[in-house]
């Protein structure tokens, strides 16, 4: 096991949670790394020795990124669907079958590298931890396979076999919310570490209240944690429900009533509001308020969605610059959403922060300041930072 010495920091963002600002900044500091592992934090001056030194030149230093909502197996794109919907044409949710059809046609090996294009893409952005749901199969084979696929690149795997009601089974919903909470649920929980429901009473494809409340009933009793799609289209039962039953995580939360932001409120540090912008953009709808959110004190994360419908972006970079110019967050609000925030919505403690013990997942930016991932919209200035070991 060999230990590396990372010198020249411009700024470290420790994201530890210690300062009155949350970033932890510092100046003039360094790090050791070992065993893929923080050894040790501290000011240059008193670094200790280290096998090899790392000389980042004056660039900042920050946790990767923890892109905690993410679809990435799936096969071909919907390219047209976002033209049209750019003509004026509103999305209902309907067009995922398309990627359904699709995805099933596509060999395993197919998907593997689709998904590994995707992973390395967000890397080569400063993502170093995502989340990956199944939901483009809907059948017990095809969800298995996408959770085994994913699990070949993440331990933050999530099963959403109840993405929406598959066509072949739109004429009996009961049926498939039965397949959903019965034999997938069992041939899949083995594979994921978390469940996922589209609640969304505005599209005739995803689940109300009550069905979304049968899957992550049964998702709990398989052993799984909780996440949910919720109040993204309109108000809806979501927030509600995620923070009733302890979910991690209650994903868009794009409108939300006084009584919703009460939940996440009093629900802060168990249930984070998972606010994903580039979704808003990319369907041209109005964005969460997530000054609001933060000034009453709730928890939030930011993560891309990368999905082919609603949301085609691989770049927490560029969700955070939407955070910051259309949702009210400061700069450095955006990125701690975007590492810790984000992690605690996965419930880890030991990405998203830069701390002795925390995984050495770091991102480095061609620039002196986190200032620049908003102020340089659009820039490609950040990457993980790869280490020997
Ligand atoms: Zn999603």
């Amino acid at each position: 096991m060999s230990s590396t010495l990372v010198t020249g920091i411009g700024e470290l963002l420790t994201c530890d949670g210690l300062t009155p600002d949350l970033l932890g900044v510092r100046h003039d500091a360094a790090l050791v790394t070992e065993g893929g592992r923080i050894a040790w934090v501290g000011d240059a001056c008193n670094a200790p020795e280290a096998d090899r030194r790392l000389d980042v030149d004056g660039r900042a230093v920050l946790p990767g990124f923890v892109d905690s909502h993410a679809h990435l197996v799936f096969a071909g794109d919907r390219a047209e669907e976002f033209a049209a919907r750019m003509a004026g044409h509103p999305y209902d949710g309907g067009g995922i079958a398309v990627s359904v059809d699709a995805t099933r046609a596509a060999g395993d090996d197919e998907l593997r590298s689709l998904v590994a294009a995707r992973v390395a893409e967000m890397r080569a952005q400063g993502t170093t931890t995502v989340e990956i749901k199944s939901g483009y199969g809907l059948t017990v084979a095809d969800e298995v396979r996408s959770l085994r696929i994913a699990a070949e690149f993440t331990d933050e795997t999530t099963f959403l076999g109840a993405h929406v009601v598959p066509a072949e089974y739109a004429g009996d919903r009961a049926a498939y919310l039965d397949l959903v909470t019965g034999p997938m649920l069992a041939a899949a929980a083995p594979h994921a570490r978390w469940v996922d429901v589209f609640c969304e009473p505005h599209s005739a494809h995803a689940f109300t209240a009550d069905e979304a409340r049968a899957v992550l009933t049964a998702g709990r009793e398989a052993g799984l944690g909780l996440r949910v799609h919720g109040n993204q289209l309109g108000p809806g039962p979501g927030v509600q429900l995620a923070v009733e039953l302890g979910a991690a995580s209650v994903d868009h939360c794009t409108h939300l009533s006084e009584a919703d932001v009460e939940a996440l409120s009093s629900a802060a540090g168990t249930t984070v509001a998972t606010l994903l912008p580039g979704v808003e953009f990319s369907t041209r709808s109005p964005y969460p308020d997530a000054r609001r959110l933060l000034d009453a004190g709730c928890s939030i994360a930011l993560a891309t969605d990368c999905n082919p419908g609603t949301c085609y972006t691989s770049s927490m970079p560029f969700v955070i610059a939407l955070a910051v110019r259309e949702m009210g967050l400061t700069p450095g609000e955006a990125v701690y959403a975007a590492t810790a925030g984000s992690a605690l919505s996965l419930r880890r403690s030991d990405i998203g922060r830069i701390e002795v013990g925390a995984r050495a997942d770091l991102a480095v930016l061609e620039a002196p300041s986190h200032l620049h991932l908003s102020y340089r919209a659009g820039v490609p200035i950040a990457r993980a930072l790869d280490l020997p070991d």
